[in-house]
């Protein structure tokens, strides 16, 4: 296939190898696909003498870059190369109260974007207006654009491309592979599984590999890692997270979002509160370097404990910053990859992280696109509840659970709680009460500050919910009060009791765990991992008990 546009290259680094991405396009103006090819060295590579990715200027004159780029507010780091003809950044009013978003997830989203314009300077158009398509007519000049994270805007940039206005839309740098080549990856796999696409990750980056061989001879160090808190203690002994410092354009944030609120343009949810996580380059650098060197050697081991004491506990925060697109994942893993060569972190550890990025996070984002836009409505356990007020307004006054309490508080507070607390609690919970998962994935996208449309489907609809009938994960994470008193220190401070799942104290998550696996026996019968619950669930004697009290206290908060 030969490029007709030979402007469409892109140097980028793979796993700390230099690599070209040249798409090529037929006479048409039609995208025919990608190739990559490796360059020689990275001493070869013009574009990462400082460490940044960036366009090339085409030796013979032309120079693609000169059209302005239009970057969305997850497309704000340096890898998102710019155009020499300088920059378009969007804040459109309707975007920002089409939904009741979290206070919090409004403020970093603005503060991103006009830190990004600030550091841009001359070189960057700041537009306030109603929609997007209102900016690009007012800015009045073709630009080129990133393709973007969901089906609805990828729909309005086609549209716009159509119309003349975007000139053209370049492949994303901000996951580490190309769509095109993940779905050659996927092929006619029956099923895409994490642990295959996780290996192919590893030895396409060359990251933790020797040859073909993983180093420390195993692909996975889980064994190792999630262990319970350690015992008595009220926090990790861990050093705290890096916490940025509010500025003058945090503050004319702050000022905008009160007098809209007031205004009532905005109905945002949850408290708004100091600044949690990084907006800028420099800040995300900052929290990448102070998570490496302090708290990744604690990473692994406490991966999935929760203790009531110390929301953080040794997660990195990077998902604020990765999802502004501040961080190239491939950066992020080569730093951890670094420690452990260094002797700063433990390969476990640093595995475990490894895993998180490169692995668990760009197999949910190819998964958005590779299951399609009608993936995010399936039902296939037919769950149909509303979600309650309490639970949807972060209400807790009336929450006893311990467990439920606090990750609500969390959210309510910060609008991020650490994974075991989403998926363990809130996705256990809503799973068990029946919560229709559409309306869930629509809560976890606005409540949440790290939520945005591609992160949604995999993670809520099929992981959480198993609402996709087993196409993501091959059994549903729910759980009885046990796995939560071991994983946490929760229990011991609550009104109900985990090991009791009939009576006035008898714990809501496992009452409901016997009552989820009664309700869902038909649907789940075919599932050879569910076989043994489902067949335990029938030495319960007083398992119709219990699945008449959990209706009665089903609309109530626990
Ligand atoms: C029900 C549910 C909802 C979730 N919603 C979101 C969300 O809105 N946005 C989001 O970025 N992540 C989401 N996740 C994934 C994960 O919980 C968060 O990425 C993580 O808790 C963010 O905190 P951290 O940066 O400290 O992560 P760490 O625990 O330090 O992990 C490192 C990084 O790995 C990535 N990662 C790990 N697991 C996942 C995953 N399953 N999906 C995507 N990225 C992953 C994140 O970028 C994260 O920053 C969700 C998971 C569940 C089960
Ligand atoms: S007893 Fe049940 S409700 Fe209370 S903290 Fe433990 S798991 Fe949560």
């Amino acid at each position: 296939m030969t490029c007709l546009d030979p402007f469409h290259d892109r140097v980028f680094r793979n796993g700390g190898k230099c690599q070209k991405l040249t798409q090529f396009f037929s006479r048409g103006g039609t995208a025919r696909g990608l190739e990559t090819t490796p360059l020689p060295s990275r001493d070869t590579c013009l574009t990462h003498t400082d460490g940044a990715h960036a366009r090339r200027s085409d030796p013979a004159g032309y120079d693609p870059a000169m059209t302005r780029r239009w970057l969305f507010a997850d497309q704000l780091g340096p890898h998102f190369a710019v155009g020499h003809d300088g920059v378009l950044l969007v804040e459109s009013r309707r975007a920002l109260a089409r939904r009741p978003f979290h206070r919090q997830k409004l403020h970093l989203v603005l503060s991103a974007l006009r830190h990004r314009a600030a550091e841009l300077g001359d070189s960057a158009v700041l537009l306030r207006t109603d929609t997007y398509t209102e900016a690009v007519r007012e800015l009045g000049e073709p630009v080129r654009v990133y393709e973007p994270t969901s089906y609805a805007a990828e729909r309005l940039v086609r549209r716009l491309h159509a119309d003349g206005v975007v000139e053209d839309i370049d492949p994303t740098p901000g996951f580490s592979l190309p769509r095109e080549e993940f779905a050659a990856w996927a092929g006619n796999r029956r099923r895409v599984r994490m642990e295959d696409f996780y290996r192919f990750q590893r030895l396409r980056l060359d990251l933790l590999v020797e040859g073909e061989r993983p180093v420390g001879g195993r692909w996975s160090f889980d064994d190792e890692n999630r262990e319970p808190p350690p015992k008595g203690a009220e926090r990790l002994d861990v050093p705290p997270p890096y916490q940025p410092r509010e500025d003058d354009i945090d503050a004319g944030v702050r000022e905008d979002l009160d007098r809209w609120t007031r205004e009532g343009h905005l109905s945002p949810v949850g408290d708004d509160g100091p600044r949690v996580f990084a907006v800028t380059r420099r800040e995300a650098l900052a929290a990448l370097d102070r998570f490496v060197m302090k708290r990744l050697g604690a990473f692994g081991p406490h991966e999935d404990a929760m203790l009531r004491g110390d929301w953080a506990m040794a997660h990195s925060l990077l998902s604020v910053p990765l999802n502004l697109g501040l961080l190239d994942p491939v950066e992020v893993v080569d730093r951890a990859a670094q420690a452990y060569r260094d002797g700063d972190a433990p390969l476990a550890s640093v595995e475990g992280f490894v895993r998180q990025v490169i692995g668990w996070r760009e197999y949910v984002w190819h998964l958005y696109w590779h299951f399609g836009p009608t993936y995010r409505r399936r039902n296939a356990l037919a769950a149909r509840r509303p979600l309650p007020g309490w639970f949807d307004r972060l209400e807790t006054d009336q929450v006893d659970a311990a467990c439920l309490q606090d990750a609500l508080t969390g959210v309510r507070e910060r609008g991020w709680v650490h994974h075991i607390p989403r998926l363990m609690v809130l996705g256990n919970w809503a799973a068990q009460r029946g919560y229709h998962p559409d309306a869930l994935t629509e809560w976890f996208q606005t409540r949440f500050v790290d939520g945005y449309d591609w992160v949604m489907p995999a993670n809520v609809v099929g992981m959480s919910q198993h609402a996709d009938g087993g196409a993501m994960a091959t059994k549903p994470y729910v759980s009885g009060g046990a796995y939560i008193d071991r994983m946490s220190d929760y229990c011991g401070g609550c009104r109900y009791d985990p090991k009791k799942r009939l009576g006035d104290d008898a714990c809501p998550f496992t009452a409901g765990y016997w009552a989820y696996l009664d309700r869902n026996a038909a649907r789940l019968e075919g599932n050879h991992r569910m076989a043994r619950p489902l067949q335990q669930r029938h030495r319960l004697a007083d398992l119709e008990a219990v699945v008449a009290q959990e209706r009665r206290r089903a609309a109530t908060p626990p």
